[in-house]
């Protein structure tokens, strides 16, 4: 069953024109949408389903700066303040807390890898630091366990997916924004040689920039553009529990295990390092340019070779902007949990954290996570199409650097001071031939 998010009131009438339209209403989309309506662009938003739907009702909430790839740290940094305002922006509760994260250690040598991280980690001054098995203890107690030590960033924070998107959409209407669920966007109106609107089923709005937010959308939207994203889907499975006092406030990962306390009292749980890897098509095209990173996180996932190559090889992948797409025949992708991975995370997290054993489990999800290639997310122009703007590939971590990457994403069409190096979020990192064809 899909999580449920809070409801807000969105836009039944398309705008003709806006001066950018933004696809996709997830995090991503949503925090570019309301930094640009607190700057005064007019700006609207065109979400398929509804929104937070996807992936950003469906995620772990944790907020974190540790265990990041280099390039992301200081997007994290800067995503974190912005979540600490997020309440006061939105005039609302989006649970954002600071209660720290804890990775724990089963070895010396996964102790080590976190070590590697934090040296290179310094320059950008986190506050992460490595725990001690004794340190482990304090910081979080209760567990049945001697670790062999621990990342720790007290001031890493969780807030909840069901809540923070809606919220955010909220605000950015009451600033102007205009919102539209169920209203998907078919492709990009192109004159002379530039961006000049989205069409969407209900109909087409000018505009000067579009930007992408499609989350596992956004290579089949891309490819009816010619301009070749790559980006592979894995499913995570999570439950929640019921309400249950005694477990940490820290969000927490373990070797088998991950959890993170919620606003209603219970923990949203799941099997770390176990995601479902299902072969379709895309498989095969992407191969050579996904084995790297397949070979670095074997570990972490099952190759499943049934459960999803007839439901993507039947997509179309070419349409005219007067074609019903495959945005309306899927209006949210609700993938099914595995309920052997659900239990399996359950029995984990009681195993080593035994307060757990009287959680009841009262909802299981299934979501499915959006990656590229170097598990880094593109935030970028695309240079081969003047006016159009792709943020998507967040690859399991998007929730938290969310609101960092829509302000960078607002700054960058703004044409303003970027807040971080925007160099390793280009698209063009993929390789030129990407966008050889475009349009
Ligand atoms: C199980 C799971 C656990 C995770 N845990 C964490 C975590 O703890 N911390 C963290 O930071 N991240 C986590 N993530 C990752 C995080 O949820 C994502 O990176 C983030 O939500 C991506 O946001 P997004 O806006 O790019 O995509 P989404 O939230 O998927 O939104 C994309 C939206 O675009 C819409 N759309 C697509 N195409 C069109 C179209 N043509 N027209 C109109 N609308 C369209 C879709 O309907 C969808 O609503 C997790 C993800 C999952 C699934």
């Amino acid at each position: 069953m899909a999580p449920e998010t809070i409801k807000v009131e969105t836009d039944t009438v398309l705008p003709m024109r806006a001066d950018v339209v933004i696809i996709g209403g997830g995090i991503a989309g949503v925090s570019t949408l309301l930094v640009l309506a607190e700057k005064g662009v007019s700006v609207a938003l065109v979400e398929k389903g509804r929104i937070a739907g996807e992936q950003s009702s469906r995620n772990w909430g944790f907020c974190r700066t540790q265990g990041r790839d280099q390039a992301e740290v200081p997007l994290a940094l800067e995503a974190l303040r912005q979540w600490d305002r997020m309440n006061e922006r939105v005039g609302g509760d989006v649970a954002f807390t600071r209660a720290g994260t804890c990775y724990l250690c089963e070895t010396p040598k996964q102790v080590a890898a976190y070590e590697a991280w934090l040296e290179k980690a310094r320059q950008w001054q986190v506050q992460s630091r490595i725990l001690s098995p004794d340190e482990v203890d304090q910081v979080l107690p209760g567990s049945s366990r001697r670790w062999a030590g621990a990342l720790y960033t007290h001031n890493d924070g969780r807030a909840e997916p069901q809540r923070a998107v809606p919220l955010m959409v909220q605000a950015a209407r009451r600033l102007g924004a205009t919102v539209i669920e169920q209203c998907a966007a078919r492709g990009v109106d192109m004159q002379a040689g530039r961006v000049a609107g989205v069409v969407t089923e209900h109909g087409t709005i000018a505009c000067d920039s579009v930007v992408l937010a499609g989350g596992a959308w956004s290579r089949l939207f891309a490819g009816n553009m010619g301009v070749d994203f790559p980006q592979l889907k894995v499913l995570g499975s999570v439950m929640r529990t019921s309400s249950i006092s005694g477990p940490p406030e820290l969000a927490v990962a373990g070797p088998d295990f991950a959890f993170r306390k919620r606003a209603d009292g219970g923990y949203t749980v799941a099997r770390r390092n176990k995601y479902e890897a299902f072969v379709v098509p895309d498989s095969f095209r992407l191969f050579g340019q996904f084995l790297p990173a397949m070979i670095a996180t074997r570990q972490e996932y099952t190759i499943r070779l049934f459960g999803r190559f007839r439901e993507e090889a039947k997509l179309p992948r070419r349409w005219k902007l007067d074609e019903a797409t495959p945005f309306e025949a899927i209006r949210v992708l609700d993938p099914k949990p595995n309920p052997a991975i659900v239990e399996e995370s359950r029995r984990n997290m009681v195993r080593d954290f035994p307060a757990f054993a009287s959680a009841r489990i009262e909802q299981s999800w299934g979501g499915l996570i959006d990656s590229t290639p170097d598990t880094v997310p593109v935030i970028a122009p695309v240079e081969a199409i003047p006016g159009f703007f792709l943020m998507s590939g967040f690859s399991g971590h998007g929730f938290g650097i969310g609101p960092g990457a829509g302000r960078l994403m607002a700054e960058l069409i703004m044409g303003a001071a970027p807040c971080v190096d925007p160099a390793p979020f280009r698209f063009e990192r993929f390789g030129t031939a990407s966008a050889k064809k475009a349009v």
